[in-house]
């Protein structure tokens, strides 16, 4: 990658990335809090509020458009469904860790390697 990008854009770039990667892995269990088609990679804990969990595979799903547009995540039936597919004890954690870490600056070389990895 060249050294020119700035940092902006590479963050877009590694969402990008990292989306198209949830939306493959997701495609056949269908929006995780109503079962719809899958046509965005929605997250659990919002990039805005927690971007250490931003590219956290857990915190991001499958979602439609309507349950993560319309209706902001769908959030009560969203948690239904990460216990469905994951446990319990993973949502608790995921949880835990959602109220310590809030907050994360990505490094350049952490984007490249999320790239690298879900490319
Ligand atoms: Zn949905």
């Amino acid at each position: 990658m060249k050294k020119s990008t700035t940092l902006p854009k590479l963050l877009e770039k590694t969402q990008k990335v990292f989306n198209a990667y949830i939306r493959q892995r997701d495609k056949e269990l269908g929006c995780i809090s109503c079962g719809a088609e899958v046509e965005q990679a929605g997250h659990y804990h919002s990039q805005g509020h927690h971007s250490a969990l931003r590219f956290n595979p857990i915190n991001t799903n499958g979602q439609c458009r309507r349950c993560n547009m319309f209706l902001h995540g769908n959030l009560i039936k969203y948690r239904q469904g990460l216990v469905d597919r994951y446990g319990e004890m993973v949502v608790l954690d995921l949880e835990d860790s959602a109220n310590k870490n809030r907050l994360k600056k990505w490094s350049r070389d952490e984007l490249e390697t999320i790239i690298t990895k879900y490319k």
